[in-house]
């Protein structure tokens, strides 16, 4: 740090220099970012919260409503009247939370003090970040023919030490939609935690449904799903970091509290301390301006251009590793490795994403930013590698 302060003008001309180095989503050519350009009026009302703090809600009582609110608007999505839950930074810190809740509740309840958890080798790695600092082990359940959560591998892997087990709505890498009613049934049935982990297809399949897709069930109104991940900074359009989690019942976040003496509320049941209200109030703007109606078209914009895309590549000869099922298409070249697929992609301007589950392949999520230009462009470079 300089002695001596700097006028703004130079600071900023600094800061320019290095914010252009920096990909802009508006040129396209990010194909595997699960993040978008947030909406203008997200980003404006997202400012304006800037000085809250939800981590001291008795000063802030009205943006700790702002934050209930949208809570309740995600359960009420979700199948859930009365939701309970927080506005996070993001899918990795809703899905902490959630495990944190899984295995306090495991310790109070059952007296289980060295937990497993279940899930399929296609979950996020935020769940190794979450087992690591909880000190949990991970149980990994296999996958079946079509890339999903086997349900006997579920069923085979549950011991007594079991605190939770996690499926997925919309995976990071293939876009799929977990067997969730009949782990949720098993999970039931063993009474074990279970949580959904939607922060990629919570602001898309619920949509989609509306309007006619035929998608499997994934929500609260499968009795046994305790938590679900939602992340509005996805395709929910607000800016980065808004993340949800959402529970079903208030003893989850009671067995996470711990006293915040200082505060103007006795316990705490969030991992971060001091965080911000801008995010909550910014998913609130979006959910209201965009509406069921503003979401669904958005979700089935963005299936479209799937359709266009998955289909344009098998005319071309490539080969899909599954069929879509959310905005998500993984391919391959007949006789290329991936990685030189890849390579050549990247040099021809194109930043590309590949995909390890199940194999190695090149990941494009067709996100509001990747418009039906961009992908007739990537298609003539793909057609020219052919
Ligand atoms: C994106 C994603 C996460 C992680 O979310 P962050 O917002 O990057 O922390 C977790 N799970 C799934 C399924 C995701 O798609």
């Amino acid at each position: 740090m300089e002695d001596k302060p700097i006028d703004k003008q130079d600071i900023l001309k600094e800061l320019e220099e290095l914010h252009s180095l920096d990909h802009d989503y508006a040129d396209g050519r990010i194909l595997g970012s699960m993040c978008t350009e947030a909406h203008p009026f997200a980003k404006e009302v997202y400012c304006k919260f800037l000085d809250t703090n939800l981590g001291d809600p008795g000063l802030f009582k009205g943006t700790k409503q702002i934050e209930n609110e949208v809570v309740k608007s995600i359960g009420e999505l979700l199948s859930l009247d009365n939701a309970y839950g927080n506005i996070v930074t993001g899918g990795t810190e809703a899905n902490l939370m959630a495990i944190r809740a899984a295995r306090n509740h495991a310790r109070k309840y059952k007296g289980i003090t060295d937990g497993e958890i279940i899930m399929p080798a296609s979950a996020h790695f935020s769940f190794k970040k979450a087992a690591d600092m909880l000190n949990l082990k991970i149980v990994e359940a296999e996958l079946d023919n079509n890339y999903k959560i086997d349900v006997e591998s579920v069923k085979n892997s549950i011991t007594d030490k079991t605190v939770a087990i996690v499926a997925i709505a919309g995976t990071t890498e293939l876009g799929l939609i977990d067997p969730i009613e009949e782990i949720s049934k098993i999970a039931l049935e063993h009474n074990i935690y279970f949580h959904v982990d939607a922060a990629f297809g919570g602001f898309s399949i619920p949509f989609l449904k509306e309007i006619g897709y035929d998608l499997p069930v994934f929500d609260f109104s499968l009795e046994g799903v305790c938590s679900i991940t939602v992340d509005p900074h996805k395709m929910g359009l607000a800016p980065i970091p808004a993340g949800g989690i959402i529970f079903r019942r208030e003893e989850y976040l009671e067995v996470m509290a711990v006293d915040s003496p200082y505060l103007t509320v006795k316990t705490q049941s969030t991992i971060v301390g001091t965080r911000l209200g801008a995010s909550s109030a910014a998913t609130y703007a979006i959910m209201k301006y965009f509406g069921k109606e503003g979401y669904s078209k958005l979700a089935n914009d963005l299936m479209e251009n799937t359709k266009f895309f998955a289909q344009s590549l098998k005319e071309l000869g490539y080969e899909l590793v599954c069929e879509p099922e959310l905005n998500i298409v993984a391919f391959n070249h007949p006789n290329m490795q991936t990685n030189e697929l890849a390579e050549k992609l990247e040099e021809l301007g194109w930043e590309v994403s590949v995909a390890k589950c199940p194999i190695p392949s090149i990941r494009v999520v067709l996100m509001n930013h990747v418009k039906r230009n961009h992908l007739e462009e990537l298609l003539n470079d793909l057609k020219d590698i052919f």
